[in-house]
């Protein structure tokens, strides 16, 4: 019988044309050097064939870091062809998380023409507002290029996420902020959060403030920490299947200190249980165990805790306690109306097919 997985993550490298401050990977992020990148398209084709062999078929395969498109656009458009075959009969769809600064409209054209025609894609492009913090976080002229390329996107016809993250400096600006999302949102660009980890994160006091500015523009649900299906909500739990194509199976690309096994030589079904339990006995706060909102919290995830505590663990407290002041309902209940509906991905209408998009002809 065959098993739907709803999504894998798929690394094709560790290099990276930025240096951003804030850097998920830290040492872990490499420099741009590889010419051959013929392992790429080899690992996903072996990881496809093992999909396919034991009957696994994947609803979402998201492309994420270092930065994906630092892989050639050749490359990039047979390693989604290949990831196609394992998406179910029903629909399917694939996503770019990139800065944006290296897809040009050059680069799309030769990505897109390479595509097959039933792929259904969309991007998400980190960039931070205002424009000068952005550049301050990930390098001098980096917003405008990821807006330009970000542009040309959405008059394509792809759904593009603009994909932000909240530093402590940022509180003295929120009235840009606002002006700015407001104007992104007009064009048609999708905008979602999170929070910086530690030490870019905010203040319990911060958070607060965010909370309130985030329910009077009704942003609450662009807070990507409320989605449902995100790993940091299932806390030591967390299940994410992440495949580095160099052959490592981390347990997610927070990599550090974890054991790292090599996925080429087991099955699928052998690796989604090796995954299983590999963050249990991380330590949490035991401000956590009464908690109303842990059944959606775990303390967030193990990887971005301070003092055992989720990184936003004051943010998602107020934003239910207001959203249970304004519905005049129980906590547990808001928090339940919430958690009802995923707006983490669009819905499968949502994203056109690339045959589609060619026939719009932007
Ligand atoms: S360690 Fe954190 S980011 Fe990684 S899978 Fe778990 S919850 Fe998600
Ligand atoms: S909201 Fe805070 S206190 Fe509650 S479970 Fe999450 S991290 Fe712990």
């Amino acid at each position: 019988m065959t098993i739907i997985i709803s999504e894998i993550l798929f690394e094709p490298t560790f290099e990276c044309n930025l240096r951003c401050k804030y850097c998920y990977l830290g040492n872990a992020r490499k420099q741009r050097r590889t010419t051959d990148w013929s392992y790429v398209t080899d690992a996903a084709r072996r990881l496809t064939d093992k999909f396919l062999a034991e009957d696994y078929r994947v609803r979402n395969v998201l492309y994420h870091g270092a930065e994906v498109t630092v892989l050639p656009p050749e490359v990039l458009a047979d390693v989604c062809n290949i990831f196609d075959e394992i998406a179910p009969d029903d629909y399917g769809f694939q996503a770019i998380q990139t800065n944006g600064t290296l897809i040009t409209p050059e680069y799309i054209e030769t990505f897109e023409s390479r595509l097959h025609d039933g792929i259904r894609l969309h991007y998400s492009i980190s960039v931070d507002s205002p424009e000068k913090f952005n550049d301050t976080m990930r390098g001098r002229g980096t917003y405008e290029k990821a807006m330009a390329n970000a542009r040309n996107l959405l008059k394509k016809g792809y759904p593009v996420h603009l994909f932000g993250c909240f530093t402590p400096e940022m509180f003295a600006h929120l009235d840009d902020m606002k002006s700015w999302i407001q104007a992104r949102q007009a064009e048609g660009f999708i905008w979602k959060f999170q929070i910086a980890s530690a030490p870019f994160n905010l203040s319990d006091e911060q958070q607060v403030k965010l909370a309130y500015w985030l329910d009077e523009n009704d942003w609450i649900r662009r807070f990507n920490t409320l989605v449902p299906e995100m790993c940091g909500n299932f806390g030591n739990e967390c299940d994410v299947n992440h495949f580095c194509a160099d052959g490592l199976y981390p347990p997610c690309d927070r990599q550090t200190g974890e054991i790292v096994p090599l996925w080429l030589d087991k099955p699928v079904s052998r690796l989604l249980e090796m995954r299983q339990g590999a963050f249990a006995g991380t330590p949490t706060s035991p401000q956590c165990q009464y908690c109303p909102v842990r059944p959606v919290c775990h303390s967030g995830c193990p990887k971005f805790r301070v003092d055992g505590r989720a990184v936003d663990c004051m943010l998602k407290k107020t934003i239910y306690r207001i959203r249970a002041n304004k519905l005049g309902i129980p906590m547990h209940k808001a928090i339940k109306l919430y958690q009802g509906t995923s707006n983490f991905n669009p819905p499968n209408d949502g994203i056109p097919t690339i045959a589609e998009i060619r026939r719009k002809g932007a």
